[in-house]
């Protein structure tokens, strides 16, 4: 099955391909993480390397992607922080962090997640 990376760009800077959405640059050198889920990529103009999931509010975070889609949808919701914090079982501080951090990232992260359709305990 081919890659679909067509949602990804380089995020290299000084990179001529630099935020082309497919572009055709990109491919994946790598799997890692739990059951191969994330891919590393490689860019062909730069040969620069990066995590898929970097530039996403979720990268680095200690969210499962289940929380974090819990925490859009209560969001998108209007939910306020306090309402959006106590079901989804984290610190309102995360909350807030994440619904900063998201910004445009917001809605290519949920469908992601939502197509995802994490398995959660
Ligand atoms: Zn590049």
């Amino acid at each position: 099955m081919p890659e679909d990376l067509s949602r990804f760009c380089c995020l290299n800077d000084h990179c001529p391909d630099h935020g082309r959405r497919g572009a055709g640059n990109l491919t994946v050198c790598a799997r890692y993480g739990k059951d191969k889920q994330r891919r590393m990529l490689y860019c062909r103009s730069c040969k620069a390397r990066f995590s898929e999931r970097k530039g996403t509010p979720l990268f680095g975070s200690q969210l499962t992607e289940g929380q974090a889609l819990s925490i859009f949808e209560h969001l998108a919701d209007r939910n306020g922080v306090r309402a959006t914090a106590r079901p989804v079982k984290v610190n309102r501080n995360t909350v807030v962090r994440l619904a900063r951090l998201a910004g445009d990232h917001a809605r290519q992260l949920h469908d992601d997640l939502a197509a995802l359709s994490p398995a959660d305990p």
